[in-house]
C-alpha cells in the first residue's frame, strides 16, 4: 500500500519555533549505496517536495528535517528572465553525495533567498564557474561544469548539507533585506541590466 504524500514543513533558520534547527548547521550524514529503504523515502519526499513547491530552484534534505548528503534542482527556461547569467538550462537532477570545487577564482554577486531562511534574502558572492560530481539514485556518477547561475544553485544547495547557509556569507556590507524590499531592488536592476545587454548587441 502506498501512502500518500504530504508537504512538510521546511526547516527555518530563523523561526525559534522550529525545533530541529540545529539539522541546518551540522554537516549531513553520507549516504550508502545500494540506498536502503530509509534513504529511498527520504529521496521520494524530496522529489515530491520540489516538484510541488513554487518557484524552487532547488532543495537539500536537511530543509525537510533529514540529516543526508541528497540535493536537487533544475534550472527551467524561464528562469533566463530574472537571472541575467543563466546560460544552461538543466532538467530536474537529484544528487547524492554531492561535492563541488571553484574552476578558477572569478566570483559573482548576486541575490539568494532560501526556503530556510525566512522572509530574507540578499547579495552573496559565489563561484562563477566549478566542477561538481555526485552520483544518482542507482549509484552511477555524475560529474559536470557548471557555469552562472547553475553553479550558483548547486554551490547553494551543496553548502545546505555542508551545515551552511548563504546567510553565513553574507558579508556586512553586502545589500539584504526583507523580501518586499529585495524584490524592489531585483526588479529596477534587473530591468535596468537587461537594457544594457541589449544594447550590446
Ligand atoms: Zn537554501
Amino acid at each position: 500500500m502506498t501512502q500518500e504524500k504530504k508537504m512538510l514543513p521546511y526547516v527555518v533558520s530563523n523561526d525559534e519555533n522550529c525545533q530541529n534547527r540545529d539539522i541546518l548547521t551540522k554537516p549531513a550524514e553520507q549516504v550508502k549505496f545500494p540506498l536502503n529503504n530509509e534513504d529511498r523515502k527520504i529521496i521520494e519526499q524530496l522529489i515530491y517536495q520540489f516538484r510541488h513547491e513554487e518557484n524552487c530552484a532547488g532543495l537539500a534534505a536537511p530543509q525537510i528535517g533529514f540529516s543526508k548528503r541528497i540535493i536537487i534542482f533544475s534550472v527551467p527556461e524561464e528562469v533566463k528572465d530574472y537571472r541575467i547569467d543563466a546560460f544552461d538550462t538543466l532538467p530536474e537532477t537529484l544528487l547524492i553525495n554531492p561535492t563541488y570545487k571553484p574552476l578558477g577564482e572569478e566570483k559573482t554577486l548576486d541575490w539568494e533567498t532560501c526556503f530556510s531562511v525566512n522572509d530574507y534574502g540578499g547579495e552573496v558572492e559565489r563561484f562563477t564557474h566549478i566542477y561538481y560530481e555526485g552520483f544518482d539514485a542507482n549509484g552511477n556518477k555524475i560529474e559536470n561544469e557548471a557555469k552562472g547561475f547553475l553553479a550558483r544553485l548547486i554551490q547553494h544547495e551543496t553548502d545546505h548539507i555542508n551545515g551552511r547557509l548563504y546567510i553565513h556569507l553574507l558579508k556586512p556590507e553586502a545589500r539584504q533585506g526583507k523580501l518586499e524590499e529585495v524584490r524592489t531592488i531585483r526588479k529596477a536592476e534587473l530591468a535596468a541590466k537587461k537594457k544594457i545587454y541589449a544594447n550590446q548587441d
